[in-house]
């Protein structure tokens, strides 16, 4: 049995379509979104410094009864983008434990997390890889799908 490293699975992904890896990719991430409680994790909000759109910040600023400039001076940090500034701390400053505490009205970011779900995930495999060492999600799927590319 080969012993799994970033080269080799690249490699792996590299001999399959797009398309074939999306085929293959979604039974699995539907079960692996079913096997991982987020709510008794939290690591991605420990370690990311999560985007927040001009309407997160919208919406999540009233919540905590702060004007949105306010908000955003106050929590956010410029990245030189129009739309997007992100979370200048980590642990997120939202995260109390392993729970959101804006969790119903997160970034939509936040909720998409950790994006495997996305058609194309051969374009976004590197980031991918990034994610394995953070999320449990990713580390199960690249597993899974290593695995089963060493078989074919
Ligand atoms: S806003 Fe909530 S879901 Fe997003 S990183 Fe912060 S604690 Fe996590
Ligand atoms: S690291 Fe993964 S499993 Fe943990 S809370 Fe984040 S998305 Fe959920």
């Amino acid at each position: 049995m080969f012993t799994y490293s970033d080269e080799l699975f690249l490699q792996l992904i590299r001999s399959i379509t797009s398309s074939e890896l999306d085929a293959l990719s979604q039974p699995i991430v539907q079960k692996v979104y079913q096997s991982y409680d987020c709510a008794s994790c939290g690591r991605c909000c420990s370690v990311l410094n999560p985007p927040f759109t001009q309407k997160d910040s919208a919406t999540i600023a009233p919540i905590i009864d702060l004007p949105i400039d306010v908000f955003e001076s106050k929590y956010l940090r410029d990245i030189g983008h129009d739309q997007i500034k992100v979370m200048q701390c980590t642990p997120c400053t939202f995260l109390e434990g392993t729970l959101c505490k804006v969790y119903e009205n997160r970034p939509a970011s936040c909720a998409d997390y950790p994006h495997l779900h996305h058609a194309g995930i051969k374009y976004r495999i590197r980031s991918v890889i990034k994610n394995k060492n953070i999320c449990p999600m990713v580390d199960e799927w690249i597993m899974t799908i290593f695995n089963r590319l060493l078989l074919k």
